[in-house]
């Protein structure tokens, strides 16, 4: 199976070319045509395993398929959600997705805490269409009303028992109940532990399960 098996748009084939990739590894494999058809998923995987494209992939040729001319008040509203537990995990996912999207028009950026909320201001101001971000220093954008989360089709949770371990849970719930009812949720974790289970089962709806 390559790439070209998953009929991609042109412009992220070009952008996985660009980095070398020719064959998903087994996560993309199964993870790509599932979220391609919309459909929640429950993925179980480590860090290491491509799992970072497998989502990214997907998320971004939606995007492309369902492009929004005049949305307002933005015309570049925030449309997918990637939450990760560290800023180190959001900076990682960030330069994945911006080299995945290099050749669209869709806009992306990374927020997490310890920098100066200005200039991550400005840019959300701008309008993105892709948000990477740690719970915390999303909901501070939130309160600020830097960002508005009314318009997101698509949530990932990235490493989401890591997120329960530094007690984010209040924070993901806060930030769940700020989002659309009808998306599609993408969830990623190494272990499933009852907590984790729990959570899943409050917010996918009827998740494929992946695991590899
Ligand atoms: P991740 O598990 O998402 O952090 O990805 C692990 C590493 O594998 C990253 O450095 C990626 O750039 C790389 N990678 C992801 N998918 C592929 C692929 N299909 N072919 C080659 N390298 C990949």
């Amino acid at each position: 199976i390559r790439f070209e098996d998953f009929g991609l748009a042109p412009q992220i084939l070009r952008a996985l070319g660009d980095q070398g990739y020719v064959h998903p590894t087994p996560i993309q494999a199964e993870a790509i045509p599932v979220v391609l058809k919309g459909r929640d998923v429950m993925g179980a995987a480590q860090t290491g395993t491509g799992k970072t494209a497998g989502f990214s992939l997907p998320i971004i040729q939606l995007l492309l398929a369902h492009a929004n001319t005049s949305m307002s008040p933005a015309r570049h509203p925030v449309r997918a959600l990637i939450l990760t537990p560290t800023r180190e995990l959001a900076d990682q996912v960030a330069e994945n997705v911006k080299a995945y999207a290099q050749h669209t028009p869709l806009r992306s950026t990374v927020v997490f805490g310890g920098m100066d909320m200005k200039p991550q201001t400005v840019i959300l101001k701008g309008g993105v269409e892709i948000v990477i971000a740690t719970p915390g220093r999303l909901l501070d954008h939130v309160e600020q009303k830097n960002i508005n989360l009314g318009q997101v089709q698509m949530l990932v949770m990235d490493e989401a028992d890591r997120m329960l371990d530094m007690g984010f849970l209040p924070d993901l719930q806060r930030i769940i109940n700020l989002l659309p009812k009808q998306r599609q949720n993408l969830m990623f974790s190494a272990t499933f532990s009852p907590e984790i289970k729990k959570l899943a089962g409050s917010f996918l709806k009827n998740p494929v399960t992946i695991e590899v």
